[in-house]
């Protein structure tokens, strides 16, 4: 008889763990607390307008590596998914003077250049190392903890120049990175996109991303790519259950017997995936002595943070570009939450025409927030849903002013479509403290891996983007293809 295998959280990684599951020989059952699978990669309509939640860039976009094989296989990429190639990382004006992360890394460094001779050295050593590191990639084969010799050779011989780069920013954050230009606009710019705090690597492992050609968007958006994956799933015969939030996991002795959702019914199975948010599964799934230390590391250290955002999407009546895709302005301060804001970012969606009607434009704002942000407005949202809404919608007309004065063009064109907050993530994902990455590493704390199995439980695995730092889509994904091989693995069947 089949193995049955009971995934619970019909996100990126579980709809991954399904997957292949499902193409290795056993029953699956995905148990999703909402009416839409996909989390936090998701998107939604208003006014005839598409509201995309996700990709801002999606690693792996480039042919040849295994994620992009993976991507294909889950429905994420290939078939007649067609791609927009971004033409920059992001840009950022201030008093007339742009800096443009573009693709074309020759590009940047010319105009880098052009703006701050005095930075020649700085500049020159930066866009080497990004150049170096557009050889990474994201090892999705087998869990760490069972690769050989032989896995780490193959891994090692594709990304040989990037431990030099990693030394050369060890021990140093965004902000430091950024610090050692003399030029205050690359200064202020490199601290935009990532939160400042981040390793300096992860800037120029991310950018190199993009100058790779590795960093490119599905168009449809994150929606349609999480409605295509669980299409993938379910003609495989997988069981996409949605509408069905999990109270716990059902333990007898070292031994999960199913899951028991709100409603009370019990789905027993064989084996249990735990795909969701890792707080919520170590205080609501299972008894917070079964997390794994490593994350308890994190949780419980205080020395580990998340973000959020307060996002604000507007309608414009015509065609704005905007500049680029996304761009990062100067404007008078406000208060977002208890996060003093002085530059705005404007991601414009124009890329994509299926997102709003013939001569319309779609745009969002997010304003970064901190978790004691998300208290702020997590209590609001519970004390008054009246002024919670409130709140939002003055805020948003605040972002819009500011707007308008920035780009005169578009005054009287901007229409508010939504608003959303970390509360937002939280009660639609049961995110802790509203955050939709893991737990993000500084120059202070390493990043953490955890493993994916639970000490005392023998047919439980984890899943899902906490597993490992930063988070985000390929560690989501990754993370689900490892929890199907350790039970394909424990059943001697190869995914
Ligand atoms: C604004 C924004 C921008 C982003 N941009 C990018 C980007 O550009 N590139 C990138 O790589 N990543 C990006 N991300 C991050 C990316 O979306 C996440 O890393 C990824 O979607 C996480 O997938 P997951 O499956 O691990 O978790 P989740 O998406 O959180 O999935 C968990 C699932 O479990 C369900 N669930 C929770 N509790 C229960 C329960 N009790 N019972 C049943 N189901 C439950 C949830 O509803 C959810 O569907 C972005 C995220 C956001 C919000």
């Amino acid at each position: 008889m089949k193995r049955k295998v009971i995934i619970i959280g019909g996100g990126i990684s579980g709809m991954t763990a399904g997957i292949y599951l499902q193409k290795a020989g056993f029953d699956t059952v995905i148990l999703e607390k909402n009416a839409v699978p996909g989390g936090e990669c998701t998107g939604w309509k208003r006014e005839g307008f598409v509201i995309d939640n996700c990709f801002h860039w999606l690693t792996g976009t480039k042919e040849g590596s295994d994620l992009n094989e993976l991507w294909k296989e889950i429905g994420m990429l290939g078939g007649d998914v067609d791609i927009y190639h971004k033409d920059e990382f992001y840009s950022y004006t201030s008093d007339g003077k742009t800096v443009t992360f573009w693709r074309d890394l020759e590009r940047t460094k010319a105009e880098l250049l052009e703006l701050a001779p005095e930075d020649r050295e700085n500049i020159e050593a930066f866009i080497e190392n990004v150049r170096k590191v557009e050889s990474m990639t994201v090892p999705v084969e087998k869990p760490f903890d069972k690769m050989g010799l032989k896995d780490y050779v193959k891994m090692g011989a594709s990304m040989k120049d990037i431990p030099a780069v990693q030394k050369a920013y060890k021990g140093m954050s965004i902000d430091d990175l950024a610090n050692t230009f003399k030029n205050p606009v690359i200064r202020r710019a490199l601290c935009l996109m990532i939160p400042p705090k981040s390793p300096a690597f992860s800037f120029i492992a991310s950018y190199a991303t993009i100058t790779a050609g590795n960093g490119d968007i599905p168009l449809g958006g994150s929606l349609a790519a999480s409605l295509r994956i669980a299409s993938k799933y379910e003609s495989l015969g997988g069981k996409l259950v949605k509408n069905a939030p999990v109270k716990e996991i059902l333990i007898e002795g070292d031994i999960a017997k199913g899951a028991v959702l709100e409603n009370g019914e019990t789905i027993e199975g064989d084996y249990v995936i735990a795909a969701t948010d890792a707080g919520h599964i170590f205080t609501k799934l299972l008894p917070e002595s079964y997390m794994p230390k490593s994350l308890g590391r994190e949780f419980k250290s205080g020395n580990y943070s998340v973000f959020s955002g307060f996002h604000a999407a507007f309608a414009v009546d015509g065609e704005h570009r905007f500049g680029q895709e996304s761009e990062f302005f100067d404007a008078e301060e406000m208060m977002v939450a208890g996060t003093k804001v002085n530059i705005f970012g404007i991601k414009c969606y124009d890329y994509d025409r299926s997102f709003a009607p013939e001569g319309k434009s779609v745009i969002q704002v997010q304003i970064v927030q901190s978790e004691n942000d998300y208290e702020y407005w997590r209590s609001l949202r519970d004390s008054s849903p009246e002024e919670y809404n409130k709140k939002k919608h003055e805020l948003a007309d605040e972002i819009r002013e500011r707007i308008e004065k920035s780009f005169p063009e578009v005054a009287g064109k901007l229409r508010l479509l939504d608003t959303w907050t970390p509360a937002t993530y939280q009660r639609y994902c049961n995110a802790y403290n509203g955050a939709y990455m893991a737990f993000v590493a500084d120059k202070n704390v390493k990043s953490v891996r955890t493993k994916g199995t639970v000490k005392r439980l023998k047919n439980v695995f984890l899943a899902g983007q906490w597993l490992m730092g930063q988070g985000g889509l390929p560690v989501a994904a990754a993370m689900g293809r490892f929890a199907a091989w350790r039970i394909a693995d424990k059943e001697k069947v190869s995914l």
